[in-house]
């Protein structure tokens, strides 16, 4: 079957002509795979930077954002039928241990996550635990479920605290950050801010409906957002951008008592000035990773049924799943909101 990997220890990926999975074990479905989305993570792993060439054994399919139609069952599932469609939730947890038996599976350290550490969905077909499965309700096009999983993120970092009638700055307009604006706007933040340097993020979070949209590097950003607040700074700070400069002018701009979300990784030890911007702002930082399982996929679906045409304006490209090299370009030039490929031309 067609697949798209990494073959060898070196920056890029390569498509291949793979061997077909054997079929689901006990408690597997096996996918048929229609669209996929490219990740940020895949495009780490298609840099191959510190942290994928150290975590990632090739040859290693990648891919974990997909929608599919499940083509076969494995023994004791009985949940879910060949032809139903699903997505599923990347991370396979081992289902024991103490987070995982009380409602945290998303910090299980024994996570195995599909297309980095075992075989990904960027495929005709993949094989996933019937646990991580996600039946897909039926009003919601391919196209959206196949990004169940970033959504899902910036759902998950999005209602750590109530958003209602607050208002928020969102650091960075990666995908992940223009789900943040559709998320905020539709849970009733009062304001949304955005800072993003890339004039092409910056329009689409403009067009998604951001009250202010700023470029971090600009001298009055800090007067501009402050202007938006009364003066108070933003009570709700989602930081997408994992930059250090990012997240030290949120915390300065941030409201006394200001929750302040961090998702994006930063690819290095970040210094802040704790004394100024937390402590004395009596500042509360939360770390978030993954999506809570199975409530961020509940809330995700209701969002995804209500508002089609913010999930369009993310989805910029679609592209036949051998185009997967000009995806990751677009991705590297800065100049795409999400880019989904399309695997309906493969599948068998
Ligand atoms: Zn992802
Ligand atoms: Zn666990």
């Amino acid at each position: 079957m067609f697949a798209i990997l990494k073959a060898r220890p070196e920056q890029g990926l390569s498509h291949a002509d793979v061997e077909s999975p054997k079929g689901p074990g006990p408690g597997e479905v096996e996918v048929a795979v229609s669209m996929a989305g490219v990740c940020g993570t895949d495009f780490h792993i298609w840099k191959w930077d510190e942290w994928s060439s150290r975590r990632v054994k090739p040859p290693m399919v990648v891919g974990h954002e997909f929608v599919g139609r499940i083509a076969r069952v494995g023994e004791g599932v009985h949940h879910f039928s060949p032809g139903q469609r699903v997505s599923a939730e990347c991370h396979v947890t081992c289902g024991h241990c103490r987070l995982c038996r009380t409602g945290r599976a998303h910090l299980c350290r024994e996570t195995s996550i599909i297309g980095v550490d075992r075989t990904g969905a960027f495929a005709e077909r993949v094989v996933v635990p019937a646990g991580n499965a996600w039946a897909v309700d039926d009003a919601i096009p391919d196209r959206h479920a196949a990004v169940f999983d970033p959504c899902g993120n910036a759902m998950h970092a999005a209602t750590i605290v109530p958003l209602a009638g607050r208002d928020v700055l969102i650091t960075g307009a990666g995908t992940i950050g223009l789900f943040s604006i559709g998320i905020a706007r539709s849970h009733g933040a009062r304001r949304v801010m955005v800072t993003e340097p890339s004039p092409y993020r910056a329009r689409l979070a403009r067009e998604l409906g951001a009250d202010l949209v700023v470029d971090p590097r600009a001298a009055d950003t800090r007067a501009q957002i402050l202007s938006m607040t009364d003066g108070q700074g933003p009570e709700i700070v989602l930081e997408m951008s994992g930059n250090a400069g990012a997240l030290r002018s949120a915390l300065e701009v941030a409201s006394n008592g200001a929750h302040v979300v961090l998702l994006g990784l930063p690819g290095s030890d970040v210094t802040l000035d704790l004394a100024e911007t937390v402590i004395m702002k009596g500042a509360t930082l939360h770390g978030v990773t993954g999506r809570r399982m199975f409530g961020t996929w509940y809330d995700v679906s209701a969002f995804m049924l209500r508002n089609p045409e913010v999930m369009d304006r993310i989805l910029t490209h679609r592209l036949a799943a051998q185009d997967y090299a000009e995806g990751f370009d677009l991705i590297a030039a800065g100049n795409c909101g999400k880019v989904i490929l399309d695997f309906t031309g493969k599948a068998a």
